[in-house]
């Protein structure tokens, strides 16, 4: 059964290779304490973004869709003194997880958890006048894609970098019938990723403990 290889491997690998730290255990243990839904992003993805927050030389970064900070914790640890890492969650019960989870990694210093709908954060961010983020993660409510794509470009500058979760979803943007949630706002992403002048991007397809999916990187230009 393919999908049970594809664990198979992905847990080789995270052991193997990607070898996630106990902060970030912590950080899923006690989602799964209080409850949440087991959506992070795998360990492979997350180490993934470490290294592109390293890669790229971000000091500013962006996230939106907290959960209980896995992901968050990831990036944070790829950032240099001095960086900074906002990211933004809707429920507060989440963003209190995420918090001590931070705390916990000794990363509470360097990130603040802003709740609220995302996109209400983001106009308070650009009313705030903060500075341009250089790293945008997106992985929220699916339907704003195209949204947090554009704040991401109005947030950022010329030469941000921008992840996109969830752009492939069981093949479901061949089909937006089959989610009608959710995949017309990945469709739409992609559309911009793919005409907008002011992004250039590609999409990685991914399987594994997440199934069947993918990944948009993209640069602003
Ligand atoms: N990035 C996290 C990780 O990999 O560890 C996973 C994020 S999870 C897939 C999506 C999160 O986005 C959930 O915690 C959900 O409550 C939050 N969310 C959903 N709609 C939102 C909105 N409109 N504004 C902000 N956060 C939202």
């Amino acid at each position: 059964q393919p999908t049970a290889r594809w664990i198979a491997v992905e847990d080789f690998l995270s052991e193997a290779v990607v070898r996630p730290d106990s902060t970030l255990n912590h950080a899923v243990a006690t989602a799964l304490e209080a409850g949440m839904p087991p959506i992070e992003v795998a360990p492979t993805a997350g180490k993934l973004l470490k290294l592109l927050v390293q890669l790229s030389g971000a000091r500013r970064v962006l996230e939106i869709g907290t959960l209980a900070g896995f992901s968050t914790i990831w990036m944070a640890q790829g950032l240099p003194d001095g960086g900074r890492l906002v990211t933004c969650e809707y429920l507060p019960k989440h963003a209190e997880v995420a918090r001590a989870n931070l705390a916990f990694a000794g990363l509470g210093h360097l990130v603040e958890v802003r709740v609220g709908a995302a996109l209400d954060t983001l106009q308070a961010l650009a009313d705030e006048g903060a500075e341009p983020f250089d790293f945008v993660f997106i992985d929220a409510d699916k339907e704003n894609n195209p949204h947090y794509l554009d704040w991401a470009i109005r947030l950022g500058r010329p030469g941000t970098a921008v992840v996109v979760d969830n752009m492939v979803w069981e093949g479901a943007v061949l089909d937006p019938s089959l989610d009608t949630v959710n995949a017309p706002g990945i469709v739409s992403a992609l559309k911009m990723l793919g005409e907008d002048p002011r992004l250039d991007g590609t999409v990685i397809q991914t399987v594994g403990s997440k199934g069947w999916d993918g990944f948009a990187l993209a640069r602003v230009l």
